[in-house]
């Protein structure tokens, strides 16, 4: 009988063969791995395996946002296209008439309501609580009747007289070019993606009219009655020479309209994005939640900075230098709390902030 210790040896003994035989196993395999490069079809294969499956899950992500997003439109897709429905209904299918009135009645609506706000808040000086949220305190506090006037008047004939003839040879271009019928609206995904891009094109258009109106004759004869207001007041957004309001306030946002073909719908929703834009950018307050009005104010302030709406155009050809080793660059973000941007970036405390780069 084998004792208890033979076996314990020879139990050792057949382990040891075992890993000996695994290792020499082993370093055979990884001597064949070394001596032979990979094919170049296996390396495009194993590249293609990472892509795709850094693909699927880019687009499993996308899918799952937008499908949430697509969700929430398709609830209420079926309501918004119950009401275009009614519109039309109400009011004929006349292209024409909604091309060119519907457009001009609205955006005007949009104008009026919101500027009117403002107007509010800049005749009476109050709330008080909103002082606080001027980007230049002192200024338009309250604003000079007879200035807001000579703007109220300026601003109607651009928007009557200008915007209807204006609006009807945009038609005529949209009939010549071709656009989607009216009845059916565009799908969420389509109008989001539409949107990004009328948003760039606005970006290069009013970029380089803005900066041609400021070269020395342009600015002298057209720019200069826009610029009359160093520290604007909302509705001063079109006040402006009607020749500037074509191409520097009309243009640049119908350009993208008129390259995608965009839906009515579409365009009605992109213009009133432009419109309630370019109002906070000249409103003077810099209010929470609001997007950042600091860099066009800071253009009427020193005129030869920020020309753009974006900013991305006047980084890239240096026109916001002074603009960003200035406190104004600092405060130039949205606020999402109640404090007033002046008072987290105080004017002595240049250079303390995260931004100052
Ligand atoms: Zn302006
Ligand atoms: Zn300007």
């Amino acid at each position: 009988m084998l004792s208890i210790r033979n076996i314990l040896a020879r139990a050792r003994n057949v382990a040891a063969n075992s890993v000996r035989k695994m290792s020499s196993c082993a370093a055979e395999a990884k001597t064949k791995v070394v001596h032979q490069p990979p094919s170049l079809l296996a390396s495009l294969g194993s590249l293609l395996a990472v892509i795709s499956t850094a693909l699927i899950f880019f687009a499993a992500f996308r899918n799952t946002l937008t499908w949430h997003l697509q969700r929430f439109w398709g609830a209420s897709g079926d309501f918004w296209q119950s009401q275009w429905d009614r519109l039309l209904d109400t009011f004929g299918e006349d292209p024409l008439a909604f091309w060119v009135f519907g457009t001009t009645i609205l955006t005007m609506a949009v104008y009026w309501l919101v500027g009117g706000i403002y107007i509010l808040l800049d005749v009476t000086n109050r709330p008080m609580c909103l002082r606080k949220y001027k980007i230049q305190p002192g200024t338009n506090e309250p604003v000079d009747k007879p200035r807001l006037f000579r703007v109220l008047s300026q601003v109607l004939f651009n928007q009557l007289a200008v915007g209807i003839p204006t609006a009807y040879l945009s038609f005529s271009l949209m009939e010549w070019r071709g656009y989607p019928p009216l009845r059916e609206l565009p799908t969420f995904h389509w109008v989001l993606a539409e949107m990004a891009f009328l948003i760039l094109i606005e970006e290069f258009g009013f970029y380089y009219s803005h900066r041609l109106l400021h070269s020395k004759n342009l600015y002298k004869i057209i720019h200069k009655k826009h610029h009359e207001w160093t520290a604007p007041i909302a509705v001063t957004a079109i006040y402006c020479h009607p020749i500037e309001h074509i191409f520097s306030n009309l243009v640049p946002p119908f350009l993208g309209v008129f390259i995608l073909g965009s839906h009515l719908a579409t365009s009605w929703l992109w213009f009133c994005l432009a419109i309630l834009s370019t109002l906070n950018a000249h409103s003077g307050y810099h209010l929470p939640f609001f997007p950042s009005p600091e860099a066009h104010d800071f253009h009427h302030l020193k005129f030869n900075q920020c020309f753009g709406v974006l900013g991305i155009l006047d980084r890239l050809h240096g026109t916001d230098t002074v603009f960003r080793s200035t406190q104004a660059y600092n405060r130039h973000l949205m606020m999402l709390s109640l404090l007033p941007v002046r008072e987290a970036f105080p004017e002595n405390t240049k250079g303390s902030s995260k931004k100052n780069n």
